[in-house]
């Protein structure tokens, strides 16, 4: 299963080269296709201290996903991942693990004001940001929370200043926000920042999602192209999530993650960790591996790759491919279990 010294290849062939670390499974918002408020409320059993792995856990179990399985890129996900106390440390933890080849984060942006410098010190090089619409009535109700777009703005500012790549995410359903995307194109184009659309998801169990939602890559697209001519582009490597396109006569791009109408999974070469130790082989898992319970029984670095080995060995995810009636209303790991 081995064909090179540290890389390890599924059932179909697909090596593991992405790791995504889930740091916590509580937000700040309550974005209504992620942690609707009337499931996510007050009573929710989030994950107590106890069960989080610690940064020294996290990052034991980082180093043997890149020395021993192949891995080169980690990101940094949630929940929100900077709910999580001194999260500079984690990044300064794996950034010095050798051979990690790029460390990025996930974040809805409203603490960046606060962490942005610190987390760039720490040796954090980008931050994905998400922004569905730029007007405070449509932003606020998705978010659940009232947040304003101001808010999110202000940490797209602090980052930029702390020397961040920056790239934006945004949500499209029908129905919600469909009316923004030609706004945001507009703004992130003047802005020089690449704005990434992505189709609303089947994820988990609680965001009522329906086919008849998805507004697709395919409307996405011809949204922008009819009043700014988009042209596509190559991917920058192997198993990139989003297809690129480029405003016609200029270097300004846009991407669209289109997990429901246009599947990649046949590139897809991610693994997820959550913050409770769990290993998930896909977005849309049933049920994950743990990794926490043989980590805190002294499992040593051998046995951990040996047993990650053994799961991606059999991974035979392709949930989007293979996306059907039944398959949406079975039991899935929640978004904010896994960050994306
Ligand atoms: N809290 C951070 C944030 O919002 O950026 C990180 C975690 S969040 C789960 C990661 C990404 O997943 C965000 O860009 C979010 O918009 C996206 N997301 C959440 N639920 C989704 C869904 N049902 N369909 C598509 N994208 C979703
Ligand atoms: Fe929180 Fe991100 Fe989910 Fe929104 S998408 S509820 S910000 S974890
Ligand atoms: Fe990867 Fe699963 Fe998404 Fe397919 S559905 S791209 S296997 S995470």
């Amino acid at each position: 299963m081995n064909s090179n010294n540290n890389e390890v290849y599924d059932y179909f062939n697909r090596p593991l080269r992405d790791l995504r670390i889930s740091v916590t499974d509580k937000c700040n918002f309550r974005c209504t296709y992620c942690m609707p408020a009337e499931i996510f409320g007050p009573d929710y059993p989030f994950l107590k201290k106890s069960q989080l792995l610690s940064y020294e856990e996290i990052e034991r179990l980082t180093k043997v996903f890149v020395h021993s399985l192949g891995v080169q890129k980690i990101r940094i996900t949630g929940g929100e991942p900077l709910m999580r106390k001194d999260l500079p440390q984690l990044i300064e933890k794996i950034n010095k693990i050798k051979g990690v080849e790029d460390i990025a984060m996930t974040t809805n942006g409203s603490l960046l004001p606060k962490f942005a410098t610190s987390l760039k010190s720490a040796g954090l090089k980008r931050v994905s940001i998400s922004l569905d619409s730029l007007q405070d009535e449509v932003f606020g109700k998705i978010n659940g929370r009232d947040v304003s777009v101001k808010t999110v703005l202000d940490g797209i500012d602090a980052a930029e200043q702390a020397g961040l790549k920056v790239k934006i995410n945004m949500v499209v359903k029908r129905g919600m926000n469909e009316q923004e995307i030609l706004p945001m194109a507009k703004y992130f184009k003047d802005k020089g920042h690449i704005l990434r659309f992505i189709e609303f998801m089947d994820v988990g169990n609680t965001n009522k999602w329906n086919l008849k939602d998805v507004y697709s890559k395919k409307e996405i697209i011809q949204d922008i192209h009819e009043v700014m001519p988009l042209e596509a582009i190559d991917p920058n490597y192997t198993g990139e999530v989003a297809t690129r396109y480029r405003y016609k006569g200029s270097n300004e791009e846009i991407g669209v993650i289109s997990s429901v109408s246009d599947a990649f999974c046949s590139t897809c070469n991610r693994a997820r960790l959550s913050a409770n130790g769990m290993l998930y082989t896909c977005l849309f898992s049933s049920k994950g591996h743990d990794l926490r319970e043989p980590i805190r029984s002294d499992a040593t670095d051998e046995q951990l790759t040996d047993l990650v080995e053994k799961i991606w060995f059999k991974r035979k995810d392709r949930y989007s491919l293979d996306r059907s009636e039944s398959s949406t209303t079975r039991k899935k790991i929640e978004m904010s279990h896994i960050g994306g």
